[in-house]
């Protein structure tokens, strides 16, 4: 008999690495997807390596693989005219286990995601059934109410995304920052057997990412403010071709796909019987290209605090501090990394004398893909880092 019952909204992959994790522990899961899948999903599709480890660890990785997804060595930091530039490779897990990441095309991999939801017992994936409202009993939120009726759950994940309608129904307010980000996602036909890294080209009010998602699929992804992602989105391939010399003579592959305002601060992760996963529990800036691996790494505490939870060996309100304090573990560091970026993204003059500097001193760059990863802390960088960073 099942332990409990459990409804997640959203079948990405936070959602669907919770759904797996709840079920695998004993609970009938039942996961609300508003789209079919296959479903496209604006994203830079670089998976760091822990999230590799996620997927490991939940047995899919072999998989995923299989999909085309293609392995990641390490991150490449340019500038437009392809100068100065530095390859920093990814650091070894400080518990042993393997270094790469994957750039994986969404619309296969979450797409496996689900198929592994279709396999699993005590899963249901219920597709194009969109949450409407959430159904509550005094104060505590015990089911959603969705375009195919009502259901009932002793815990509701949101797993719903950036702009999670969850989190809105909750009443839970967010923060934002400005002025917001937005991203502009597109595919290329090119060849991308020697390429095994992520490529940043910093190019002041705004950045490139290249990430190679299948043999012959290469993700070109922006980011930056309103005004240029809308002028960008005006023509895509000839704004890529000018700023990317390697894809000249490349073509585009299907539709180009925009998401933005990125930085969503909740007040609460988890309250009154409901857990957020995911970018639902808040999301800062794609530039470091984290939201996947930490998403999956959420799911793997969230699956831990509901299964305390609802056997009885913490309190509703223990299980929801200890899943905050998980999340800000989580993202602390990461979140330092990120302003760093961005600080260097923005600033030319200084990124210019970094990435020159790391040319020298790579273990630096690799250092902060380390706390990147969550290896160690922000404290991990030395006096040499620092120097390094300011190009001395
Ligand atoms: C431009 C850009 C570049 C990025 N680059 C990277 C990168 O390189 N690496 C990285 O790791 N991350 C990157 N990210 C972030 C990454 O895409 C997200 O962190 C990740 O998709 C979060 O997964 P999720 O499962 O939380 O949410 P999502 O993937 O957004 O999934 C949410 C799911 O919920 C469903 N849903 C929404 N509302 C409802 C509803 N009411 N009812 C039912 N279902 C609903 C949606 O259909 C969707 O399937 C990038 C993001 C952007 C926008």
């Amino acid at each position: 008999m099942a332990k409990g019952g459990v409804a997640v909204v959203g079948a990405g992959p936070s959602g669907a690495a919770s759904a797996l994790l709840l079920a695998r522990a004993g609970y009938e899961v039942v996961v609300l997807e508003r789209a079919r899948f296959p479903r496209d999903k604006p994203c830079g599709e670089g998976l760091m390596p822990p999230g590799v480890a996620v997927l490991r660890r939940l047995g899919l990785l072999e998989r995923i693989v299989a999909t085309g997804a293609c392995r990641l060595d390490g991150v490449a930091y340019t500038h437009p005219g392809g100068s100065p530039t530095v390859f920093a490779p990814f650091p070894p897990p400080p518990g042993g286990g393997s270094a790469w990441g994957l750039g994986v095309r969404r619309l296969s991999f979450d797409a496996e995601l689900a198929a592994a939801l279709h396999r699993e017992p005590n899963v249901t994936l219920l597709e194009e059934t969109t949450v409407r409202g959430i159904h509550r009993r005094g104060p505590r939120i015990v089911g959603v109410q969705t375009s195919a009726g009502l259901l009932e759950a002793d815990v509701v994940v949101g797993a719903d995304g950036l702009h999670s309608r969850v989190r809105r129904l909750a009443g839970w307010a967010i923060s934002r920052r400005s002025p917001a980000r937005y991203g502009l996602v597109g595919h290329w036909h090119v060849h991308t057997a020697d390429r095994t890294a992520i490529t940043v080209t910093l190019a002041k009010d705004h950045e490139w990412y290249e990430a190679p998602v299948g043999t012959e699929e290469l993700l070109v992804s922006t980011l930056g403010g309103r005004a240029y992602a809308k002028a960008t989105a005006q023509d895509y391939a000839r704004a890529t071709r000018a700023e990317i010399p390697s894809l000249l003579h490349a073509e585009p592959i299907g539709v180009q796909l925009a998401a933005g305002d990125f930085h969503q601060r909740p007040e609460y992760i988890a309250r009154d019987g409901l857990f957020l996963v995911g970018d639902a529990a808040g999301y800062h800036d794609p530039t470091t290209g984290e939201g996947l691996g930490v998403g999956l790494q959420l799911a793997e505490a969230l699956s831990l605090r509901i299964d305390d939870m609802l056997t009885g060996r913490t309190s509703p309100e223990e299980a929801a501090a200890r899943y905050a304090r998980d999340h800000d573990e989580l993202w602390r560091n990461r979140r330092r990394v990120t302003a760093l970026a961005l600080f260097m993204a923005a600033h030319p003059a200084f990124s210019r004398r970094a990435v020159s500097r790391a040319r020298t001193r790579p273990q630096t760059l690799s250092r902060l893909l380390g706390i990147n990863c969550g290896y160690y802390s922000f404290l991990r960088l030395t006096p040499l880092d620092w120097m390094t960073l300011a190009g001395v």
